[in-house]
């Protein structure tokens, strides 16, 4: 079961001046910059409420951040689910019919396991599984 949305990821061209920009709309600042070295982008999260979103910036060009951007521009990018068991939900989701990109949780940002679901078996929307890393 996916229990709810953990953020929205929104793909940008330029992580500093996002981070002003969405600074501004929440009226309020982000709470961690991250680099993904696994996934060739940086991150920055804000918290509203229960959900947060995440800002991509690619850190390479080869990255699928800055593939994207160059196909569909800046904008939404994927949604997050919190999931409690990840590998079970993938299990779930595979048996389902839905096409995992990677066959095992890899470590996102966040402190987060993370799986990815193909759009193309999800109605073209780039869907995210995680699950809390206990550390
Ligand atoms: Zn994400």
């Amino acid at each position: 079961m996916l229990k709810k949305i953990e953020h929205i990821g929104i793909a940008v061209k330029d992580l500093k001046k996002s981070n002003e920009l969405f600074s501004k709309l929440f009226g309020k600042a982000f709470y961690k910059v991250e680099n993904v070295e696994s996934e060739h982008v940086s991150t920055s999260f804000f918290m509203l409420g229960e959900s947060k979103i995440e800002l991509l910036e690619a850190s390479d060009p080869d990255s699928a951040i800055a593939k994207f951007i160059e196909k569909k521009g800046e904008g939404v990018h994927h949604i997050a689910y919190e999931v409690e068991d990840i590998q079970a939900e993938m299990k779930r989701l595979q048996a389902e019919g839905f096409e995992l990109i990677n066959k095992e949780p890899k470590k996102g940002a966040d402190n987060k396991l993370i799986c990815f679901l193909h759009p193309k078996s999800t109605n073209g929307v780039l869907v995210e599984l995680c699950q809390e890393m206990i550390s």
